[in-house]
């Protein structure tokens, strides 16, 4: 009698917690551009840590901006406190409930202070990962910048450095993620609009 109760109070909580779709892929694959159609068709709400850093870096009186700006130039990542506490802030500030993660989490580092503090206070749906070879993605990157992206990091030398850290870095917790069953794997080679029509069939697959 009790264990049921324990155990239906327990499913009724899980039920609760904020769902989270972590969304992965190389620099320049789309993440952010499906985002924004994923949002505005399944009302998630976009978070982009990647965006949330460039804010922090950007707020007056951030003890950690300087940091955030050299670790994104040179492609590499900020230690997890820093972009987690962002998210959880995000989150908890947003009143919603189902959420993209654009960018995260993309190292062993962001994995394990994702698991250490927010793990149990979130639901992860799955892992949407967008496929596209490096030289499309640099193509893109580069052309963003041209297009006056204004990112520090739309460069070729940054871009060599991010697609390091991403092959060394980023791909091992894509298989860890696969290992669990938990990735969705899209072709972002092609259009933005042809993209988000396989995108698309993985959100319809939710309630
Ligand atoms: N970044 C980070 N931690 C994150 C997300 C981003 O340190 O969880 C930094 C990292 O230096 C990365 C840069 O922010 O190269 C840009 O990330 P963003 O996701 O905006 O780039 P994208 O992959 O979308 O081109
Ligand atoms: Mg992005």
């Amino acid at each position: 009698m009790w264990d049921r109760c324990i155990r239906r109070f327990s499913d009724y909580i899980i039920k609760m917690l904020p769902e989270v779709v972590f969304v992965l892929g190389a620099p320049g694959a789309g993440k952010g551009t499906q985002c924004s159609l994923i949002s505005k068709e399944f009302g998630f709400v976009h978070l982009s840590a990647g965006d949330l850093l460039r804010e922090e870096r950007q707020r007056p009186g951030s003890e950690y901006g300087e940091m955030i700006e050299e670790k994104i130039r040179n492609g590499e990542i900020v230690p997890v406190e820093v972009t987690c506490s962002l998210i959880h802030n995000a989150i908890q500030k947003s009143g919603k409930t189902r959420f993209l993660i654009d960018g995260f989490p993309r190292n062993k580092n962001n994995l394990e202070g994702w698991e250490r503090v927010m793990a149990d206070k979130t639901k992860l749906l799955f892992v949407l990962f967008f496929e596209c070879s490096r030289d499309i993605c640099t193509e893109r990157c580069l052309n963003r910048g041209a297009a006056g992206s204004g990112r520090s990091d739309d460069n070729l030398e940054s871009l060599k450095k991010r697609f390091n850290t991403y092959l060394n870095d980023t791909m091992p917790i894509i298989n860890h993620y696969d290992e669990q069953g938990l990735v969705r794997r899209v072709n972002a080679e092609v259009s933005p609009e042809e993209v988000f029509n396989d995108v698309k069939k993985i959100f319809k697959g939710l309630d």
